[in-house]
């Protein structure tokens, strides 16, 4: 599969997110395979609306992806329809992965420079068809 399908997967599986504001997808990709899709989501508790934990309890695409991935991600890829926010760019440093492909940038682009400067390749997807997603439209492809 090329970058474009790929990302195509990210934004497929992020149409499925129950967040209304902004759906956002993750694949990662492993010998080019994918071997885990995911979407962001708050976990199903009380605390989930409560405005201050909110917050801690809902979980990016690329979080949920990492957690559910249960394996070594050593030299894995990950497709995004939005870049990392810093927390979730740790978790990806820490896991191994050694490549990042975006297709929208989040407002804060520190995580960009933070995992091009431990390493990680950090590529934004361009592709005409996409151009126009945005995470609180994905839902128009
Ligand atoms: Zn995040």
């Amino acid at each position: 599969m090329s970058n474009k399908e790929f990302i195509g997967y990210a934004i497929n599986i992020g149409k499925l997110s129950p967040c209304k504001k902004n759906k956002v997808g993750a694949v990662i990709v492993k010998n080019n395979e994918v071997i885990i899709k995911s979407y962001n989501a708050s976990l199903h508790t009380n605390y989930a609306h409560d405005p201050e934990t909110r917050y801690l309890t809902t979980f990016c695409a690329e979080k949920n992806a990492i957690l559910e991935a249960k394996q070594n991600l050593e030299g894995a890829s990950i497709y995004i329809t939005l870049s990392p926010c810093m927390s979730c760019a740790a978790m990806i440093l820490k896991s191994g992965i050694s490549k990042v492909y975006y297709l929208n940038e989040y407002k804060d682009r520190r995580s960009i420079d933070f995992l091009r400067q431990s390493g990680i390749k950090v590529i934004k997807c361009e592709f005409p068809e996409y151009k126009n997603l945005k995470p609180n439209n994905l839902k128009q492809l």
